[in-house]
């Protein structure tokens, strides 16, 4: 396969202000290039025209005397530079009354009369003719003098030395343009620059990056697309980062707790090998404790599959009606090993037979994670209160978990429900926790549409509640 080669935006940049002002350039000059010879031609052509029928009007007013005739071709050659000749029947100079050198005037009298043809009077005709390598605009008519004279009127204007002047224009467009080109390639140069500096800072900082450094920041701020660019790459360095440590994290927990049932496991089917295996009730104790773990460990694996998916968003809402209160007796059994082995108690004020419509698997998540963080955060007297009461005029039914712990700070309170916050302080707790319980939380409620939230007060314990429609 070919590979593409692939320039930098510096480099494109760069080549594309640099086409785009060679092209607007080379327009232009090509404008003037055109345009200005042009025009000069076509103005010095329509003064000859019009230096000629300006003659041929004074030829033909029989109260002009002949001298009036001779001073305006005098002042035409001096003023405008244009020649105005009259030849005779016989080829001679009859205006002005100069002499020129014998022979000089011949080719153009000859040239006169090939483009005039027989003499008619008022025939006018406009030529350009060359000789000598000079390029000559004429103008040329048969007219009749008021002496009674059949003459030939020549108006001729040479063109060599405003073409010298036009020549000299365009180099000086041309050179005017050059440095134009110089300027522009220069700016577009430093110009490119500035618009990729900013995208090279943020790929120098993403390489960084992804060789692991998480406390790169990025700061680009020139244009807002870079800005906001920054800022979506910092929010994915902070996600990438929390990811990271929750991954860590997590593994390092479940190990932890995969590990112990594990060591169980093992040590107790060993027991059963060299000691208990004889003994039937020995060994009934014993492989009862395999089982318990064992059921645990699946436990343990569906949570963390749950959390993974709730987490990635995969779970889809499988809403019915169910009896709410049989759940939350459910949730709270699941605790009885802490309130039989360490003293924790739980008071229930339960309303009987209370029906809701939502997703019951996960609404038992739900208050399975609230429970068992108010057993975590509970105080000294390891009391947790939960309530689950129907408001008759409302018809919703209000669940609270109530702790007696140290309540939750002020600055904290915004945080408490983002995915991996866990308070900084390492409270010893009996249920290891992950830091997603309040993200998990969260997110079911708000796909449920229910409220829910929480009543703190530092150094008084902490409630959380939730509303649920009653069904
Ligand atoms: P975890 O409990 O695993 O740390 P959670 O998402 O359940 O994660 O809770 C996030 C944080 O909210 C906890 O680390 C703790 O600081 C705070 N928190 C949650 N519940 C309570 C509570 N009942 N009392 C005090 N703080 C709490």
């Amino acid at each position: 396969m070919k590979l593409k080669r692939i320039n930098s935006t510096n480099t494109i940049l760069w080549r594309y202000f640099t086409f785009f002002a060679f092209g607007v350039i080379a327009v232009i000059a090509l404008v003037c290039y055109g345009i200005l010879g042009n025009a000069v031609l076509s103005q010095a052509k329509r003064r000859v025209g019009a230096v000629g029928n300006d003659m041929l009007e004074t030829v033909n007013d029989a109260d002009i005397p002949l001298s009036v005739l001779e001073q305006k071709i005098t002042d035409y050659a001096l003023l405008d530079g244009v020649d105005v000749f009259i030849f005779d029947a016989d080829g001679g100079l009859k205006m002005p009354n100069i002499t020129i050198t014998e022979g000089k005037l011949v080719s153009v009298h000859d040239d006169l009369v090939a483009k005039l043809g027989v003499w008619q009077n008022g025939r006018t005709v406009e030529f350009n003719s060359r000789s000598g390598g000079r390029t000559t605009f004429n103008f040329a008519a048969c007219v009749t003098l008021n002496d009674g004279e059949q003459c030939k009127l020549l108006v001729r204007f040479p063109v060599s030395h405003i073409a010298e002047s036009v020549r000299q224009m365009e180099i000086y467009v041309l050179l005017v343009a050059l440095c134009a080109f110089v300027i522009a390639f220069l700016i577009s140069y430093s110009l490119a620059n500035k618009l990729s500096g900013p995208i090279r800072e943020i790929s120098g900082t993403a390489q960084k990056l992804a060789e692991g450094n998480y406390e790169v920041q990025f700061n680009s701020v020139q244009y807002s697309e870079i800005a906001k660019l920054s800022d979506t790459l910092n929010y994915m360095k902070d996600e990438i980062k929390k990811s990271d440590d929750f991954q860590k994290e997590l593994l390092a927990n479940v190990t932890h707790d995969l590990k112990t049932p594990l060591t169980m496991i093992k040590a107790y089917a060993s027991m059963i090998k060299e000691i208990s295996g004889d003994d039937p009730v020995k060994r009934e104790k014993h492989l009862d404790v395999i089982i318990d773990e064992a059921d645990r460990l699946t436990g343990l694996v569906n949570d963390i599959l749950s959390t993974s998916k709730i987490t990635a968003g995969l779970e889809q809402l499988n809403k019915k009606v169910f009896n709410l209160t049989e759940l939350l007796y459910g949730v709270i059994n699941k605790f009885s090993y802490l309130q039989e082995t360490q003293g924790y108690s739980i008071m229930v004020d339960v309303d009987a037979e209370l029906y809701t419509l939502a997703d019951e698997e996960q609404i038992y998540q739900v208050i399975y994670n609230l429970v068992s963080n108010a057993v975590n955060y509970t105080g000294e007297d390891k009391t947790v209160y939960v309530s689950l009461k129907y408001d008759a005029e409302r018809q919703r039914i209000k669940f609270a978990v109530r702790d007696t712990g140290k309540g939750i700070a002020e600055e904290e309170l915004a945080h408490i429900w983002d995915r991996y916050y866990r308070s900084k302080d390492s409270h010893l707790r009996p249920v290891k926790g992950t830091g997603l319980g309040l993200n998990i939380v969260k997110i079911i409620l708000l796909k449920h549409g229910f409220t829910f939230g929480v009543n703190t007060k530092e150094g008084a314990g902490s409630t959380f509640y939730i509303d649920f429609p009653s069904a």
